[in-house]
């Protein structure tokens, strides 16, 4: 029978590469819920909804969610998020999605309507989630759960190599920085805070290979 199998951890963990691969490897829907809460952010970016502070007006973002689809799309290129009917992928992947998000995740009525959204996309089954709360909150009842840390140093260089390696300038500075925030924001948030649930299974994979990775989810999902 399929299972629900959810992926959390902190920011940049390895837990997006680890999660798509475990779905292919078991023909398993994966789904980004991060990615969900970047396209709000990227919507808000978009309609001023971003104080110049940085500050976020969230009256206008609650108000704005009825407005605000989003979607995935699978093609040649892998899975494509989509915030009303237009591909964003690249997009919410910047440092400046990545510095506005978790404000924008904090805000309650954002995280019930993304919450909502994700519980939709699982009620089949067969899903492999990978976020924050997916463990604590969205899918309690998940069949597996696991956990994912590395040290802030380890994470920050996985995230700047892959901004890096899409051309984007960035310093390591800059994204230390950032993986650092939003953990804090997310960690002291009082909206389903990040934190692990009782019957997750952590792991910490500072020291780990992508592939190492790989293998071990493997082999905690075959067990
Ligand atoms: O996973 P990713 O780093 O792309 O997520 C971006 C941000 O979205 C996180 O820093 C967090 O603030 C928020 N998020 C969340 N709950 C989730 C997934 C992401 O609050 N389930």
């Amino acid at each position: 029978d399929k299972i629900i199998i959810a992926i959390d951890g902190y920011s940049s963990s390895g837990k997006s590469t680890m999660a798509r691969k475990l779905a292919k490897t078991i023909g398993y829907r994966y789904i980004d819920s991060g990615a969900m809460y970047r396209a709000v952010t990227l919507y808000a970016m978009r309609h001023g909804i971003i104080r110049p502070d940085g500050s976020v007006d969230a009256e206008s973002l609650v108000d704005s969610l009825p407005s605000i689809n989003i979607d995935f799309r699978v093609d040649d290129n892998g899975q494509q998020t989509m915030l009303n009917g237009e591909i964003v992928e690249n997009e919410i992947r910047t440092l400046e999605v990545s510095n506005h998000v978790s404000p924008v995740a904090a805000i309650p009525a954002v995280r019930h309507s993304l919450v909502r959204m994700q519980r939709e996309m699982g009620h089949t089954k067969g899903i492999v989630m990978d976020g924050r709360d997916i463990g604590t909150v969205v899918f309690p009842d998940a069949e597996m759960k696991v956990f994912c840390n590395a040290t802030p140093e380890r994470r920050a260089e996985r995230r700047f190599k892959e901004l890096t390696a899409k051309g984007t300038s960035v310093t390591y500075e800059d994204v230390l920085a950032n993986v650092m925030e939003r953990d804090h924001i997310d960690m002291t948030r009082e909206e389903s805070p990040l934190r692990c649930a009782e019957d997750a299974v952590a792991l910490d994979n500072s020291a780990m290979s992508i592939d190492e990775q790989n293998d071990w989810l493997l082999n905690l999902y075959n067990s």
